[in-house]
């Protein structure tokens, strides 16, 4: 019996970029980015709408 040498994932680990909702151009895109977290839920925001808007991802603030 062979033994497997590297372990696949069956899901996508939750990490800070991935496909989701841009709360900025109101769509689905992918390498969404945590920007805001308030009252009415997770902002997200993908990489062009972070350049249009100047947005800094929660994660990459000091
Ligand atoms: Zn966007």
């Amino acid at each position: 019996m062979a033994e497997p040498t590297q372990q696949s994932s069956p899901a996508d680990p939750p990490g800070p970029t991935g496909y989701g909702w841009c709360a900025w151009h109101q769509g689905h895109a992918w390498g969404v980015r945590l920007i805001r977290i308030d009252e009415r839920g997770h902002h997200l925001a993908c990489s062009s709408c972070r350049q249009a808007y100047d947005l800094v991802p929660l994660a990459d603030r000091p």
